[in-house]
């Protein structure tokens, strides 16, 4: 193996994990991923990548995971709120007893820093728009609550063990690979592919709920500086792109993007629904270095081509 380094990356064969993989393998880094493939796919494994199957919070598969790592990306997570309300113990014990059981991995294998996904969930029902890191922390889920516990822990981790850390959290990330047949799939890969069928978009309520759509390619270059930039404070930084759109804006854009008209059907809206999220990327950006997010139009094309 060459002098590059090896990096860990719990939850590769997701999403979110394939394109940081398929980034770093692309800059001649190495790539270890621990994955139990529940909702990835052994395909969207980046070819080069070393593949262990297995759970996230195994002691052991984890010491095994970390020998030799120069850092652990840990994106491995049940990432539906929709299934971490159904199986909220399950949930708790792969979204924050997992995460706890990484980083104490991570600190025996040598103190290896750790970047980690949180979520805009731990924002949950504060609506004073923009969010910056600052705001009060109000989760509405379970998902939310554990994503907020990771942060606490990630801070433990560093105050007490000297480990360093950084959390990212993440608002709507689309972009290829995101499974259109997952219900609980972000909500432009359900369009496009509706869209691509010919069929009528379906949105609950009256479509002018808004959120912040970031490319996943500006998450994995805020996860790869996350690495650069992970200390002992315990901070955790927005991803987002500072722009709010509604879904029903969303809609009208993705039928742009095919040149095409849409039928639009209104479904009752969902309860419990955050009706507008929206990110302040300065912070994360003056910290992290990031440049201005890509164009939702642009970003739209990549997802349309790939589908
Ligand atoms: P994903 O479901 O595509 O990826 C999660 C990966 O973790 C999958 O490959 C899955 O098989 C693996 N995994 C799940 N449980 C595991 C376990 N017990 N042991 C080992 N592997 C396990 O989801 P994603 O969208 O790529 O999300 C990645 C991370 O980003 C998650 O932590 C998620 O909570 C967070 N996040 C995502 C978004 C988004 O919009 N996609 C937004 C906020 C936060």
């Amino acid at each position: 193996m060459s002098a590059q380094p090896l990096w860990l990356v719990t939850g590769g064969c997701g999403f979110i994990g394939s394109h940081l993989c398929a980034a770093l393998i692309a800059a001649g880094q190495h790539v270890r991923v621990l994955d139990d493939l529940s909702t990835g796919r052994r395909e969207n494994l980046a070819p080069g990548a070393t593949l262990m199957v297995g759970d996230v919070g195994d002691p052991s598969l984890l010491a095994a995971a970390m020998e030799g790592v120069s850092g652990c990306f840990h994106l491995a997570a049940i990432a539906s709120v929709e299934r971490a309300t159904r199986e909220w113990r399950e949930a708790h014990r792969v979204n924050l007893s997992a995460f706890v059981a990484v980083l104490d991995a991570a600190c025996a294998a040598g103190r290896v820093p750790v970047v980690y996904a949180s979520s805009a969930a731990v924002y949950g029902s504060n609506a004073d728009l923009p969010l910056g890191e600052t705001a009060a922390t109000r989760p509405l889920s379970a998902y939310g609550a554990d994503k907020l516990g990771c942060e606490l822990h990630a801070r433990v981790a560093g105050v007490v063990h000297g480990l360093p850390t950084l959390g990212l959290r993440f608002f709507n990330v689309y972009g290829a690979r995101q499974d259109p047949a997952s219900p609980y799939s972000g909500v432009i890969s359900i369009f496009a592919d509706r869209l691509l069928r010919g069929e009528p978009i379906a949105i609950f309520g009256d479509g002018l709920q808004s959120r912040d759509f970031v490319p996943v390619s500006d998450v994995v270059a805020a996860l790869r500086a996350a690495m650069m930039a992970a200390d002992l404070e315990g901070r955790a930084f927005n991803v987002c792109s500072g722009r709010a759109t509604t879904v029903l804006e969303l809609a009208r854009t993705l039928a742009d993007t095919c040149g095409g008209n849409t039928a639009i059907r209104h479904l009752p809206a969902r309860a419990g629904e955050v009706r507008h999220s929206l990110g302040d990327p300065t912070a994360s950006r003056t910290a992290l270095g990031l440049t201005a997010p890509r164009e939702l139009a642009d970003g739209l094309r990549d997802v349309m081509s790939w589908m």
